[in-house]
């Protein structure tokens, strides 16, 4: 049987410690989608389309890895893509309750499927969406935290200018 993984994620944006996470699937599974869960009640910096395009550039080399996006419930998007793996990450203590209650939650919804974590890459331990942006905000150098095209994209949402 194939072995098919589903990462999930807001990924807004995708940073080092996302990218640590997908290359270490990439050699467990045959398979790895990185999944976009958008949440509309959740307000997002970047909009699901251009999380998309980061995200593309960023697995552009990668093999047997593909970007998508999706607003249901995530165990019906597991099943209708034939996966069978939920792959998370794990970082900090904080992380693990969250993740324990919404990987009981998924093995409940669906018996078949098992959500396998991954230990947080050591560098990339402090690393979360969260901080980048609030430090990019502030006019913080996030440069060698989150891939280039990523670091380039919150340099223009923060520029005073707007980009332009
Ligand atoms: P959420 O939408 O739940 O906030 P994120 O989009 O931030 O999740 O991240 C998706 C998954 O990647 C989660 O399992 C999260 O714990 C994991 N993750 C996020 N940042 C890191 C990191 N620096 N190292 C390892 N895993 C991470």
């Amino acid at each position: 049987m194939k072995k098919i993984a589903v990462y999930p994620g807001s990924f807004d944006p995708i940073t080092n410690g996302h990218v640590d996470i997908i290359k270490r699937g990439i050699r467990m599974f045959d398979e790895l989608i990185v999944l976009i869960a958008h949440n509309p009640n959740k307000k997002a910096l970047f909009t699901v389309d251009e999380r998309l395009e980061m995200i593309r550039e960023v697995i552009r080399a990668c093999e047997n890895v593909r970007v998508d996006s999706f607003d249901g419930l995530l165990v019906e998007y597991v099943k209708r893509t034939g996966a069978n793996v939920i792959l998370r990450g794990l970082r900090a203590l904080s992380d693990f309750e969250y993740e324990f209650q919404l990987a009981l939650i998924n093995r409940r919804l669906n018996r078949d499927v098992e959500t396998v974590f991954l230990m947080s890459g050591f560098k990339w331990f402090y690393t979360s969406s969260k901080i980048i942006n609030e430090a990019a905000s502030l006019g913080g150098s996030v440069k060698g935290l989150v891939p280039e095209i990523v670091n380039l994209k919150l340099l223009q949402k923060y520029s005073r200018d707007g980009g332009k």
